[in-house]
């Protein structure tokens, strides 16, 4: 069996070159993430074209995920690039300041000293540097810093308990949408949501553009845990968003969040994704340590449907061993999750698709059914059967290439281009070949095969098949 945990890595430096992106693709790459904070327009497009050309020739799909930058509110510069803040001394966050020195810098965010009040708590650098707030007079947030250490420019800065008023899309954010769409994105990133109306306002944009991409709402406000059920309802997938959710939330809360996260999401039919410092020590190290393994693990037996890789594979030494170790240790966990259908959902079905879907892994769960062949036009059936988390392959024969990509996230779920057929007949006969030309089956195995009937006509999926490979083609 494949391989059911797909793996998410974000490109960078150490990885945009022909030979190491080949080798990660190899290694068993699924869908890359292009984060939207940093690089060019231009980099961004030269970076996907090689993703697809790179995937084509290994014979493999990879999606694309576009990571919107979102209001990531910064301090500004220092005249020399960076200061030492002692714990104890005062330090002022300052909106009208240009170049920052020992006492003072600037903010990108104007409207920050209108969010804070004195007793607040502010995170700089993803909580290295702990401030103090005293007192808020104009432009400007008095502090004591409360924790010390070194601060370079353009940091980022979080409140502690959320509560920034700063909107989930910047005017940056607004054209990159236009970008994703021009890019054909699979999915795309929405930064900082605290609702399911932000991400309503991303697809509204992302649909004027032309684009059809997934949207991927990151969890890591506060805010976005209160209205969870409503962001997760309104979005097609989530990301536990580690970093900042930490740095908000506090890092104890965060483990248990993630495992109610990645329930609530499959519960609603959606997609997740668990992100960030997963395998970190592996930016300098070529082996990852106990408790990466061990996270990594956790989040495949919580039912992530991916796992992600921030800086180990975008500036890390190790881009190529990271993506192996990681494919190494999700196969590993997914072992011992063999007994996947106790997440069988309680309560009927809603729809067609999810009636077929759920009878489907249903049945090739109780008996010795060795892969699912869905015949898919929209991918929609074949994420329903993915949310049973059954230890049986899911292959999507598609004809569509927008669908083989979006599958790339889907757990437990296999691309495999399909030309289409005359009849469905022939149809089974071709899926029967794909299946046997890649060692998923034998003659004699039982498959289910699921299809839209009537055969060629446009409708989603309506129809389940118990098949014995090879034994029609006798008659
Ligand atoms: P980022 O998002 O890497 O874009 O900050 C992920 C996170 O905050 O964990
Ligand atoms: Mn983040």
């Amino acid at each position: 069996m494949p391989r059911r945990t797909k793996i998410v890595a974000t490109l960078g430096p150490a990885s945009s070159d022909k030979a190491t992106l080949s080798q990660m693709i190899e290694a068993g790459l699924d869908v890359v993430r292009i984060n939207f904070s940093h690089g060019t327009a231009r980099e961004h497009e030269q970076r996907v074209e090689m993703v697809r050309l790179l995937a084509r020739k290994a014979g493999r799909t990879v999606g694309v995920l576009v990571d919107l930058q979102g209001p990531k509110i910064r301090i500004g510069r220092f005249e020399k690039d960076r200061i030492v803040l002692e714990t104890g001394q005062r330090f002022m966050l300052d909106a009208e300041c240009k170049l920052g020195n020992q006492s003072r810098v600037g903010l990108d965010y104007p409207n920050l000293p209108n969010d804070v009040h004195a007793g607040d708590t502010l995170l700089l650098d993803d909580g290295a540097i702990v401030l103090a707030v005293r007192d808020v007079k104009g432009a400007s947030i008095h502090t004591v810093v409360e924790e010390g250490g070194e601060l370079s420019n353009n940091k980022g800065i979080n409140r502690k308990g959320g509560g920034l008023t700063a909107p989930a899309l910047t005017e940056k954010d607004m054209e990159d949408i236009g970008l994703a769409a021009r890019l054909k994105a699979d999915f795309l990133g929405v930064s900082f949501p605290r609702s399911g109306a932000d991400i309503e306002w991303a697809r509204d944009l992302l649909t004027q553009a032309g684009g059809r991409s997934l949207l991927v709402a990151k969890i890591e406000r506060a805010e976005a845990i209160a209205a969870l059920e409503d962001i997760i309802a309104a979005s097609d997938a989530i990301m536990v968003a580690r970093g900042d959710l930490a740095v908000e939330v506090g890092d104890a809360a965060v483990p248990a969040l993630q495992k109610r996260m990645i329930r609530m999401s499959r519960e609603q039919n959606k997609l997740v994704i668990t992100a960030t410092q997963m395998m970190e020590s592996m930016v300098s190290h070529p082996s990852p340590t106990r408790a990466e393994v061990s996270d990594v693990a956790n989040a495949v037996l919580d039912g992530t449907d991916a796992v992600m890789l921030s800086a180990e594979t975008a500036r890390g030494k190790y881009p190529v061993q990271t993506i192996r170790a990681m494919a190494r240790v999700c196969e590993a966990a997914e072992h011992e999750d063999a007994a996947g259908m106790d997440r069988l959902r309680a309560g009927p079905p809603h729809n067609v698709e999810e009636a077929i879907g759920r009878a489907t892994m249903y049945t090739a769960a109780s008996l010795k059914i060795k892969a699912v062949a869905a015949m898919t036009q929209s991918g929609k059936t074949v994420q329903f059967m993915s949310r049973m988390a059954a230890s049986v392959p899911i292959y999507a024969l598609s004809s569509v290439p927008e669908t083989r990509r979006r599958v790339t996230l889907f757990r437990g779920v296999y691309p495999i281009k399909f030309k289409g057929a005359p009849d469905p007949e022939k149809a089974l006969h071709m899926a029967e070949d794909e299946l046997l030309k890649r060692g998923a089956v034998q003659n004699g195995d039982y498959i289910v095969l699921t299809i839209g009937e009537p055969y060629g006509k446009a409708g989603g999926t309506n129809t389940m098949k118990i098949v014995k490979v090879g034994e029609h083609r006798k008659r």
